[in-house]
């Protein structure tokens, strides 16, 4: 296995693309990397809330430094390219994604999170009209079907853990690796992608990038990130 992609040539995204549906705007939702089912195989995605722009930024640096047809693990970069387009964290139609996911505690109405990294939780979005009714959600677990990828790992910031209920031997993993606690994010989150693989038996890890910057970030998660990416099933 060679090293990294040699610098010059970190510039562009060179692993494979395709599309997996489209966005509430109809951009496209796409997925990079191998898109075959395979045991072993895990779905890395970034960018649900739009607001997170640095885990688009740290992910996308990581599929780089994966040297050209050595990406194993397949990709989403964005997950909300709409939200990512207005820098919110709703999609286009004001609803949290990571409310939306069909689970036993979903309920519709207003979901509220945080304006900045304190204070009280009191800005509202929705949680859709239907669990799974963004386009963004339903296609996304049509992936998942399709690619069945054990376990996902979820990319989040600013809160600086490794959230895994079920703490498997990955998210054990990357506490030790990046020295952040393996705890809860602290607040219920029904609708969560967490909690429909909890109810449905997918392992979900949820990798909550500190407060930082994003060119720090990308120095202290993107080469950890990029070594798990080209690891073989
Ligand atoms: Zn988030």
């Amino acid at each position: 296995m060679s090293d990294v992609t040699p610098r010059p040539e970190r510039g562009q995204l060179r692993a494979s693309a395709s599309s997996y549906g489209a966005s509430r705007d109809g951009l496209p939702l796409t997925v990079y990397g191998p898109r075959t089912r395979a045991n072993g195989r895990a779905l890395w995605l970034a960018g649900i809330h739009g607001d997170e722009l640095e885990t688009i930024a740290v992910l996308s640096a990581a599929v780089r430094l994966v040297p050209r047809g050595e990406l194993e693990q397949p990709v989403i970069l964005c997950a909300n390219p709409d939200g990512t387009l207005r820098g919110t964290r709703g999609n286009a139609v004001g609803v949290d994604l990571n409310r939306n996911f069909p689970t036993s505690d979903w309920r519709p109405g207003p979901t509220h999170y945080r304006w900045g990294s304190t204070g009280p939780q009191d800005v509202e979005l929705s949680t859709g009209d239907e669990p799974a009714s963004e386009p963004e959600v339903s296609a996304l677990l049509s992936l998942v079907e399709e690619l069945d990828p054990d376990p996902l790992v979820v990319v989040h910031a600013p809160l600086g853990l490794i959230d895994d209920p079920t703490e498997s031997a990955l998210a054990r993993e990357l506490a030790e690796a990046t020295g952040m606690p393996l705890a809860g994010v602290g607040y219920p989150t029904p609708g969560s992608i967490g909690t429909w693989g909890l109810e449905t038996g997918r392992a979900v890890v949820t990798y909550e990038l500190p407060d930082a910057d994003s060119q720090s970030l990308i120095q202290d998660h993107s080469h950890l990130i990029a070594g798990y990416l080209r690891s073989a099933p």
